[in-house]
């Protein structure tokens, strides 16, 4: 059971050091997708939650109008932290609404989900000038998504939504992130996406301190075979695994011509 309350805020946007962007939106505090190796529970410190991660959602309301002149030839990220398209977006509409202002103004406009509920507000993504949106994945096979991220939608319902949107003219992008060593096959999500995918974005997975025994004890359980290799990669802090993979995409990509791409592996 999700307890929702709404938070006043002053903008829905803010400036963001994230590379690639100069501001972020994100119209949710808390995310009901509940995936395992969510890091952004981080957010319970800075607002008073004590609930466990999945379980609370602020609705971020904001009576204020975007000044779109403001945001011009910049870009947005939204989907920084959280998921703009959490279930409880259909009934709030915050993020359609952000949109709705957004696509009168001549910036660069990226939405990162993990939901097909994006495809509702395709009729407001074909207004802007520059849009894309950007889906998380972290393997093509859903026993995994139902392992990590059990309240997430399935691996189909995000790959078809994909068609959807590259069907209708919006640009198309996917997110492997977070990349599980062993687990994330990205060549066979890129052979699987290139007719209705441009562009691909690579993160490895960075687990903090206090995620890698929850996110160890789920690998041990799940891929025993696996046991090893997380052990060196996340408590021995061994980085070979991760600068054999960034070397393997670079030349995977320059192989079979894959140009539109983006490494941002960050495990020092
Ligand atoms: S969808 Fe993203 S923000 Fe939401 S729980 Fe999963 S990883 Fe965290």
């Amino acid at each position: 059971m999700v307890k929702e309350a709404f938070k006043r805020v002053t903008s829905y946007i803010n400036p963001t050091g994230i590379p690639g962007a100069d501001f972020a939106v994100n119209p949710y505090v808390g995310c009901p997708h509940k995936c395992a190796y969510c890091y952004a529970d981080f957010m319970k410190r800075f607002t008073n939650h004590h609930e466990p991660w999945g379980e609370f959602l602020d609705v971020k309301i904001c009576d204020k109008p975007i000044d779109v002149k403001k945001y011009a030839g910049k870009s947005i990220l939204i989907g920084t932290v959280t998921d703009p398209y959490n279930p409880f977006e259909e009934r709030y509409e915050i993020t359609r609404k952000i949109l709705g202002q957004l696509k009168d103004s001549a910036a660069s406009v990226s939405i990162v989900t993990k939901s097909d509920l994006v495809v509702r507000d395709i009729d407001l993504l074909k207004q802007f000038k520059d849009a894309q949106v950007v889906f998380s994945i972290s393997s093509h096979d859903d026993k995994f998504r139902k392992i990590m991220e059990p309240r997430a939608p399935s691996i189909p319902r995000r790959m078809m939504a994909l068609q959807e949107l590259h069907a209708e003219g919006i640009p198309t992008a996917i997110f492997m992130a977070p990349m599980f060593p062993g687990i994330t096959d990205f060549r066979h999500i890129i052979e699987m996406t290139r007719g209705y995918v441009g562009r691909y974005w690579f993160s490895s997975l960075n687990l903090r301190p206090g995620y890698v025994s929850k996110v160890l004890e789920i690998i041990n359980a799940s891929y025993p075979h696996l046991k090893k290799l997380y052990s060196d990669i996340f408590v021995k802090k061994n980085t070979l695994y991760w600068d054999g993979l960034d070397k393997e995409i670079e030349r995977y990509c320059l192989e079979n011509r894959v140009k539109d791409y983006d490494i941002y592996f960050n495990f020092g």
